[in-house]
């Protein structure tokens, strides 16, 4: 058996249960994986369908051009088709999304022009304003308009729906998903519903959108509205493809829980997913006192990780915007030192003394103490070559005469990566307090032992 072309091997994909990151959720949690579509997502599906309704009504025709506002995933999905059918395609995106998902889409053929975020919707800059004046432009050409086209809604109560009521025998009960255009969750959640009215319908949303408050008080309130990193879903519109009835409930979720939940996903069940499946899985971990075992919850993945690896997949991406906390800090490295006394010297003992405390507590460096305070370091280097050079009259000298600088004192929220600054070649460890206020010596020994 064998496809005819790779439009035909869309759809039919896998549900697959979450394991690790549903520990501590009292339900079965699935997850639809939409990556193996041929343009690793969702959006295949809704592309086909906007250009197979487009031919039917005869509004584009052999050697058109197909223009779209896409944030790439529904790009990928027209421009397979276009490929496939002969069409041309022109898309327009923003500034915000990855550089890897505009270039993916100029790989598949297509021209695409990028726009600024910050400007409204009805500003002519705007990505919706420039497909709008396209479509007028060019002869032939028909602008799919994902948020309003219904056959992108269409697409998911023929397909998607269908696929997860069979996948899951009438099972499911509840169905999760991130909310852009609304395609698929009010697709999903039509044809769910029709078959099972109990079935509770929950979109995800990012702070910055306008759908939670919309939903809840039918107040469309411009408050809402302000930058946000997670890409693909929230929107300041109101898409018509959105069924704000066949909705439940919408649950915000922040970027960084969006961005360190589609990690997770990654390293906890090799799912390598975008940034929405990651906001999808954040918030039903927010929303897990509402879930009993005998739930069955679908979670949709919309596409593939491998678009945000510059971004999600990047600590300093990661790092800079805050997003990073997993990381070792020093208040981890002291909680994880096996032997936390605090070896010090008085400044007023011997060479010969110190290097006794050196060698009984196995230790390489110390602070020198004068009543309480530190004054400076002495080091195994140090103390060895005093003694070597001076043979005779070690017992006498005193530590503060060949001691060094004190070490650097840090906090204990300073992460691990930021200790190279102060440990190098001459610096051989730092000082933190604890909550206590007790003090605490970090070497390199320590940063290696921790990890
Ligand atoms: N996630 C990603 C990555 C997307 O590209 C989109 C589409 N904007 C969505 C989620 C939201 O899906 P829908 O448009 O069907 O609501």
């Amino acid at each position: 058996m064998y496809y005819k072309n790779i439009l035909e091997t869309i759809g039919n994909t896998p549900l697959i249960q979450l394991n690790r990151i549903a520990e501590g959720i009292n339900a079965t949690i699935l997850a639809k994986l939409e990556t193996p579509n041929p343009g690793n997502s969702v959006k295949d599906r809704m592309a086909l369908k906007m250009i197979e309704d487009a031919e039917a009504r005869g509004d584009i025709k052999p050697g058109g051009t197909i223009i779209e506002c896409t944030s790439g995933n529904t790009g990928m999905g027209l421009a397979i088709a276009s490929v496939v059918k002969g069409y041309k395609c022109i898309f327009t995106t923003t500034d915000k999304q990855s550089k890897e998902k505009v270039d993916i889409l100029k790989a598949v053929g297509a021209e695409v022009i990028v726009c600024p975020t910050n400007v409204a919707s009805d500003d002519p800059r705007s990505y919706y304003s420039i497909a709008e004046r396209l479509s007028k432009e060019i002869p032939n050409s028909f602008w799919c308009n994902q948020y309003d086209n219904l056959s992108n809604r269409t697409a998911h109560y023929e397909s998607t729906g269908p696929e997860i009521w069979e996948q899951t025998e009438g099972k499911i009960t509840h169905f999760v998903v991130g909310v852009g255009t609304g395609g698929t969750i009010s697709g999903v959640g039509k044809y769910l519903k029709e078959q099972n009215p109990d079935i509770k319908i929950w979109g995800i949303d990012t702070y910055g959108s306008v759908f939670k408050k919309y939903h809840e008080t039918g107040v469309f309130d411009e408050k809402e509205i302000y930058p946000y990193v997670t890409e693909g879903i929230g929107e300041d519109i109101l898409p018509k493809n959105v069924d704000f009835e066949l909705i439940d409930y919408f649950e915000k979720v922040t970027d960084k829980d969006a961005a360190v939940y589609t990690r997770k996903l990654a390293r906890e069940e090799g799912m390598l997913v975008g940034n929405s499946a990651g906001s999808a899985m954040a918030g039903i971990v927010q929303l897990k006192d509402k879930l009993k075992p005998t739930d069955v919850v679908v979670v949709l993945f919309h596409d593939h990780g491998s678009r945000y690896i510059a971004k999600i997949f990047n600590d300093d991406w990661m790092r800079e915007r805050g997003f990073l906390d997993d990381e070792l800090n020093v208040g981890d490295l002291i909680e994880k030192k096996q032997d936390k006394t605090f070896y010090s010297v008085q400044k007023t003992k011997t060479v010969r003394e110190v290097m006794n405390v050196m060698k009984e507590n196995d230790i390489s460096q110390m602070p020198v103490m004068d009543n309480g305070t530190i004054i400076g370091s002495i080091t195994e280097t140090s103390v060895l070559n005093y003694i070597l050079e001076n043979p005779m009259n070690n017992t006498e000298k005193l530590v503060e005469a060949i001691m060094n600088e004190p070490f650097p004192m840090v906090k204990t929220d300073v992460p691990c990566s930021r200790l190279r600054q102060y440990i190098n070649k001459e610096i051989s460890a730092v000082v933190a307090e604890d909550k206590a206020g007790s003090k605490h010596v970090i070497t390199n020994y320590d940063i290696i032992q921790a990890m």
